[in-house]
């Protein structure tokens, strides 16, 4: 069995429609995928809809949460919810505040950019986007690729965007605690993303993780390509500590990431420990 438990679509900052997506699990061998869009169920009914035969679908999506850190500070943390209940009151709302929060950032982050010389137009990119997508850096990374600003999104980040970067700008994300509890009271699965990756700014100490746990907190992404060994090694030690749910996955953007679907997988065994817990939605089957 290959299981891929994060992957996103248009829907938010990936490139491949959802039916696309589902079209290219299949094509990469994958037997299970779950779709992950920041913040939005937008693109479940197409992704289910457009299910090739014999594929499973995982319907989720990644909350943008903010953390205490451990350490007297905060981090940016990412929270993957699977199989909840779309109709959750407390979700739709927080989704829809965190909708209009991103696009309010990203129109300053474009304003700045265009304030100093960069051709780019904070109308163009906003209006440019579903009014219900939730607007990301990748979105401004692109149109700086249009303009033959930078060669790729990657340099876009590299140079400009990267968090702590000249034209970052922060956001008034979720608080990671609440965010695993309306997960689980929406009856879905709540499962840290990429938890140790360092690289993408500060992390939050493993204390921080422990306390989750008493929230609702399921699991961990212990095998992401943004995890070096050693992160892998702490994390994978502290799942079987405190009993989490460990998974696997690729995070595939399509063309804004250089990863590819499938590149880390979770095992089957944690996928069903998934799907038993969750009584939100069910996993569907093309
Ligand atoms: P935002 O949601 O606006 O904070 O942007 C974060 C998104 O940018 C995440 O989905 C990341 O996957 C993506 N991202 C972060 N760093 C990079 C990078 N170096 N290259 C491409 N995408 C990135
Ligand atoms: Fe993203
Ligand atoms: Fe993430
Ligand atoms: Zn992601």
């Amino acid at each position: 069995m290959r299981i891929d438990l994060h992957a996103h679509s248009t829907a938010s900052d990936g490139t491949d429609p959802p039916v696309g997506l589902v079209r290219a699990a299949a094509a990469a061998g994958l037997d299970v995928v779950a779709i992950t869009d920041h913040d939005t169920t937008a693109g479940w009914t197409e992704a289910a809809e457009a299910l090739p035969a014999g594929l499973r679908l995982i319907r989720g999506a990644e909350f943008s949460c903010v953390s205490p850190d451990g350490r007297g500070g905060s981090a940016s943390v990412h929270l993957l919810g699977y199989l909840f209940d779309p109709q959750s009151p407390s979700i739709g709302a927080e989704q829809e505040r965190l909708r209009v929060e991103r696009r309010r950032r990203l129109r300053v982050m474009a304003e700045r950019m265009a304030a100093d010389g960069f051709p780019v137009d904070p109308d163009a990119l906003l209006d440019g986007l579903p009014a219900d997508a939730p607007a990301g850096r990748p979105h401004l990374a692109g149109a700086l690729r249009a303009a033959g600003v930078v060669g790729s999104v990657d340099e876009a980040f590299a140079r400009f965007l990267y968090t702590g970067g000249p034209y970052y700008l922060g956001r008034d994300d979720t608080d990671v605690a609440t965010a695993v509890r309306m997960v689980r009271d929406a009856g879905g699965v709540p499962v840290l993303a990429h938890a140790f990756a360092s690289t993408r700014g500060p992390v939050v100490e493993p204390g921080v993780i422990a306390a989750l746990v008493t929230d609702g907190l399921a699991g961990v992404e212990v095998f992401h390509p943004d995890h070096d060994t050693a992160a892998r090694d702490r994390l994978a030690a502290l799942a079987a500590d405190l009993d989490l749910v460990v998974t696997g996955s690729s995070d595939y953007h399509g063309t804004n990431k250089a990863v590819r679907l499938g590149q880390e997988t979770t095992a089957s065994a944690m996928c069903e420990r998934i799907e038993a817990m969750a009584s939100g939605v069910p996993a569907l089957v093309g």
